[in-house]
């Protein structure tokens, strides 16, 4: 019997099956009526399960292939192992979740949903401390001598759970800013000018980008992000009294909208621009949601989110009217800088001439700003071991994907979740040679 067959390993999702999150999101969508639990970060398949399901990364590692390959075993298209942009659709990834609980129950890992893990317990030793298991809300403590930790970015809870078991924590950069919604068309006849109207070329998607006072501790980007060709811009709150969005879209990104971030990089030394007291490792967190709840104060509410005309938003002015979006449960015409610091806005406006220049009609009053979008990734590490891949301070836990600071996609967190599997059979191996 190998090392492998004799784990016991054990799924804990707070969600619920991707059946049931369904209606938790449309209820969202539709009703303005938000689950804690189960949303669109929350429950099986994690973040990415309601998305565009892009799955392409810049990180370069054999692995990747094997996450493709794996997909396509549990139903995923071939043609995502050669299309140089390989991407699902939120039709596609919802059933590859259920292929892919159906494999990890055949293998004997039992799942358990509606198990929202409300703290560690940790022993406290002489050799240092040691994960003993996690705790469930209602006092069930699950035992395990290793805990897997990969809770996506949108757990706050977490971080201030951690917080208090004294695991090491550090604030890191990221991005905010708001989503932009064209009409398709408009972006198509951007990018493939007299081809516009052809059938064989794909939906256009675009990659903007603009630096300023580059290599210089002022160094400060903005840029295009999560593009989603033909898609849908989602609420993806997890909290009363904060508005954050996405974007989605399906596997022909056959819809009338192109939508995508637009972001500019947040760095530490910003967290404090909204006038909060220090709050260390968590500075990141207060600084999102203070941006996500002047975003609900400025809709007046119920998910609404504010948004604007994106040639008013350059120009400073509040729009008269905005017109109809996908973006579901609804729009309301506000002041966008009232989001976010001044350094925001500023960076912001200034990038906007810059990507008039590369997309001529790209600032448009027929595009329309949304917001807000800021958990573009983690604003905080939790820090581990570069050969154990363990926290530095807790033995036996292991932060993982994009929640722990190791991640930035579906392809890239699981690529991570694969490092430190790899890395405990290892070290199984190692232990159970020596014994
Ligand atoms: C709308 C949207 C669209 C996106 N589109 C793309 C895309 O096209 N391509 C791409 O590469 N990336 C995309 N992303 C980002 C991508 O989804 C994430 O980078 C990725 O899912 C991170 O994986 P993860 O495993 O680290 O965390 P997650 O996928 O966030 O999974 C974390 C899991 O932990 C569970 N959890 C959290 N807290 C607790 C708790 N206290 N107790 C128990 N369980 C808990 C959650 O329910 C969740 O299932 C998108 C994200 C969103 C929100």
């Amino acid at each position: 019997m190998c090392i492998r067959d004799r784990l016991k390993p054990v799924l804990i999702d707070r969600g619920e099956p991707v059946e049931i999150r369904g209606r938790h999101v449309s209820g969202l969508m539709h009703r303005g009526e938000l689950k804690p639990d189960s949303n669109i970060c929350f429950g099986e398949g994690g973040a990415g399960t309601w998305s565009d399901g892009k799955l392409y990364t810049r990180v370069s590692d054999y692995r990747v292939r094997h996450i493709l390959e794996t997909i396509v075993e549990l139903g995923g298209p071939e043609r995502i192992l050669i299309d140089a942009k390989p991407h699902l659709g939120t039709d596609k990834l919802v059933a590859l979740c259920k292929a892919f609980r159906a494999r990890l129950l055949e293998a004997d890992c039992e799942v358990r949903f509606s198990s929202f893990v409300e703290g560690i317990e940790v022993e406290r030793t002489a050799a240092g401390d040691r994960v003993r298991g996690v705790r469930l809300r209602g006092g069930e403590l699950v035992e395990a001598d290793r805990v897997v930790l990969a809770a996506g970015h949108s757990a706050r809870e977490m971080y201030h759970w951690l917080l208090g078991a004294k695991v090491h924590m550090e604030p890191k950069p990221f991005a905010v800013g708001f989503r932009v919604e064209h009409p398709q068309s408009l972006i198509n006849s951007i990018q493939y000018g007299q081809w516009s109207e052809s059938k064989t070329l794909p939906t256009a998607d675009y990659r903007l980008a603009a630096n300023f006072n580059k290599n210089t501790p002022e160094h400060r980007g903005v840029y295009s992000f999560c593009m989603c060709p033909g898609g849908q811009v989602v609420p993806s709150s997890t909290l009363e009294g904060g508005v954050c969005v996405n974007g989605m879209s399906h596997a022909s990104r056959k819809g009338h909208w192109a939508n995508s971030a637009l972001v500019v990089s947040v760095k530490p030394q910003d967290f404090g621009a909204f006038g909060h007291d220090d709050e260390g490792p968590l500075g990141g967190l207060v600084f999102q949601e203070e941006a996500e709840r002047r975003a609900w104060d400025l809709a007046g509410g119920g998910f609404i989110a504010p948004a604007q005309r994106l040639s008013d938003y350059k120009a400073g002015r509040v729009s008269a009217d905005v017109r109809k979006t996908t973006y579901k449960p609804g729009i309301a015409s506000a002041d966008l800088t009232g989001c976010y610091p001044e350094f925001v806005t500023e960076h912001l406006k200034r990038a906007l001439d810059a990507f008039e220049r590369r997309m001529p009609g790209f600032v448009t009053e027929d595009a329309l700003l949304i917001g807000v979008e800021t958990r573009t990734s983690s604003p905080v590490q939790v820090v581990r071991d570069d050969d154990t891949l363990e926290s530095v301070s807790l033995g036996g836990l292991y932060p993982c994907g994009e929640g722990a600071g190791y991640g930035g996609g579906i392809v890239s967190a699981a690529l991570d979740g694969l490092r430190i599997a790899e890395r405990i059979l290892d070290d199984l191996a190692e232990t159970s040679a020596s014994a």
